[in-house]
């Protein structure tokens, strides 16, 4: 059976109990065991999927087309185990199917309440699909204290009493300031935490504590003591160079080893962490350095491009080479500033996924200018499909081109998904559907013309890669886009959806579909991304 370890926060959010859970799945990962990562979304949203990246950074796709927080990106990043639409639970999805339970009937007369029913799904939400691993962390967004996080609080104290004190272990996460005036570390506000986790009767086996500085051996000693834990299990959690750092970091710090002494587990085998002493050694060690130009809409806010910002830097370990990122804002071309002293310093240029026309007319000209420059250039989601609209006006003569997803247009080079063959058979969408999961989404395959260089880059001509959108390149224009030198070198396995277009007389240009950043790992860079950083290299010595 699964043994389960909870990560609860406490003091302030934005700990990073997400990257903490990834690193703690890493280590254990590195001692041979099985283990799964699991998210508890307090919020009433069914998914994330209809938020704002600015309220909740990016929406991280899984292969089985659920629409995820962005910390299950940090989970897969970490572990290589890809997520599931079963790894993450919002309480906006549990009162849905605990109303429509009701509404069918299922719940037989009885009056259904918080205890047990919805701390029952919690539970069950936890417990499912768990027999074939060691551990499950179970990763409860927000602070102990929040109403909103109270009814998950109570369902893994019921678990504990339910599988055995023995098989769940308890981690809560912690701030301990500095201040300055006082010139000390300040426990007291982790004593506080401490005591509101056990009012509601959890007593965290481990602590762990952010802080900016060493964390003296004093303090140390006076947590556990008043927390009521071992003072091996207070575990500093330092800031770090990097987030790869932060697994053997933790390691030293006695994290790993401290979870499985509280589980009793005593013949734990050493943990292989050269994966991770790799990683930092590329990572630490560049033999040069390339800047990339992103030009998106979101730029102010680098969460809502996490899982592309992380690939473009595991393209870099794949070149040995230092990525520096230029957050550029479409907008700005559009409100007349110069496109070429933006993107003449660029050593490669990539217009990311997005939704809406706020800075598009900034990002076609950005690809206009990768494409007249020859600078290497990457267009994702929203930028292949600005790729082809750029195509479509400037090298086959159809100067209306654009996308419904702005409004009318004469030539719908871009347009609405109405059906598509989904993994159960025909989709179909009605241009006033709901907006909220109701995308093509998730992995599809695709097929890859055996001679085109996106083929060469990935080694194989069939594909599977994760997709977010509502609009499709119309493979109606291919004829006049080919014409123009743009080619559609991937198209899904009926031929009907464009997945893939490149530009043959260019030296690296290619637009795709999908979402090819949200599959990257540090020690597995993604080919596209290790192939664009490569050409971005070269680019470099051209400047
Ligand atoms: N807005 C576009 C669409 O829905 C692109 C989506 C994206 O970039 N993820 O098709």
């Amino acid at each position: 059976m699964a043994r389960f370890i909870f990560i609860t926060g406490g003091v302030v959010s934005s700990l990073g109990k997400g990257l903490m859970a990834a690193s703690l799945a890493a280590l254990l990962q590195a001692r041979g065991y099985k283990v799964r990562i699991r998210k508890f979304d307090p919020y009433l949203n069914v998914d994330p999927g209809t938020m704002s990246p600015y309220q909740h950074g990016e929406v991280y796709v899984t292969d089985d087309g659920a629409e995820t927080d962005l910390d299950l990106g940090h989970y897969e990043r970490f572990t290589g185990v890809a997520a599931r639409q079963s790894d993450n639970i919002t309480t906006g999805r549990i009162y849905r199917d605990i109303i429509t339970k009701e509404r069918r009937g299922d719940y037989l007369g009885a009056t259904v309440q918080v205890i047990p029913h919805v701390t029952n799904e919690i539970k069950d939400f936890a417990r499912s699909e768990v027999d074939d691993l060691d551990f499950l962390i179970c990763e409860i967004g927000g602070t102990v204290g929040d109403i909103e996080s109270l009814p998950f609080i109570e369902a893994i104290r019921q678990l504990r009493n339910d599988i055995g004190r023995n098989n769940t272990v308890s981690i809560h996460t912690t701030l301990i300031p500095y201040i300055a005036a006082a010139g000390e570390l300040k426990t007291k506000p982790t004593q506080h935490s401490v005591r509101d986790l056990t009012s509601l009767g959890i007593q965290p086996d481990v602590l762990l504590c952010r802080v900016d500085r060493p964390l003296p051996e004093g303090e140390r000693a006076k947590i556990a003591q008043f927390c009521n834990v071992r003072k091996e299990a207070v575990i500093p959690a330092l800031d770090a160079k990097s987030i790869y750092s932060v697994p053997l970091q933790y390691h030293r710090e006695g994290l790993d080893a401290e979870v499985l002494r509280a589980f009793g587990i005593e013949d734990a085998p050493a943990p292989d962490l050269s994966r991770w002493d790799d990683i930092l050694d590329r990572l630490f060690n560049p033999e040069g350095e390339v800047t990339i130009g992103v030009v998106g809409k979101y730029v102010g806010l680098p969460d809502a491009y996490k899982s592309l910002t992380e690939a473009l830097v595991h393209g870099g370990l794949a070149n040995r080479v230092k990525v520096n990122i230029k957050w550029i804002d479409a907008e700005l071309f559009e409100k007349g500033d110069d496109v070429p002293s933006h993107l003449e310093p660029m050593h490669a240029i990539l217009v990311p996924g997005g939704f809406g026309e706020r800075g598009s007319e900034g990002k076609i000209a950005s690809v206009q200018f990768a494409r007249e420059r020859k600078v290497p250039f990457f267009g994702i989601c929203l930028g292949m499909q600005m790729a082809c609209i750029e195509g479509a006006r400037n090298t086959a003569g159809l100067d209306k081109a654009s996308t419904t997803e702005f409004g009318e247009t004469e030539e719908p080079v871009v347009g609405l998904i109405t059906e598509w063959m989904g993994k159960e058979g025909l989709e179909k969408r009605a241009a006033n559907g709901d907006l909220g999961g109701t995308m093509r989404l998730g992995a599809y395959e695709a097929r890859l013309d055996g001679n085109s260089h996106v083929a060469a880059i990935y080694g194989t001509t069939t594909i599977s890669e994760r997709h977010r959108h509502r609009y499709e390149v119309n493979a109606h224009y291919k004829g006049a886009l080919e014409a123009g030198g743009l080619i559609f070198s991937g198209m899904s396995p009926d031929g009907a959806l464009p997945e893939i277009v490149e530009r043959p007389d260019h030296p690296w240009f290619v637009g795709v579909q999908f979402h090819p950043e949200l599959k990257s790992k540090p020690f597995d860079p993604h080919p596209l991304f290790a192939s664009f950083i490569e050409a971005a290299v070269k680019q470099s010595r051209l400047v």
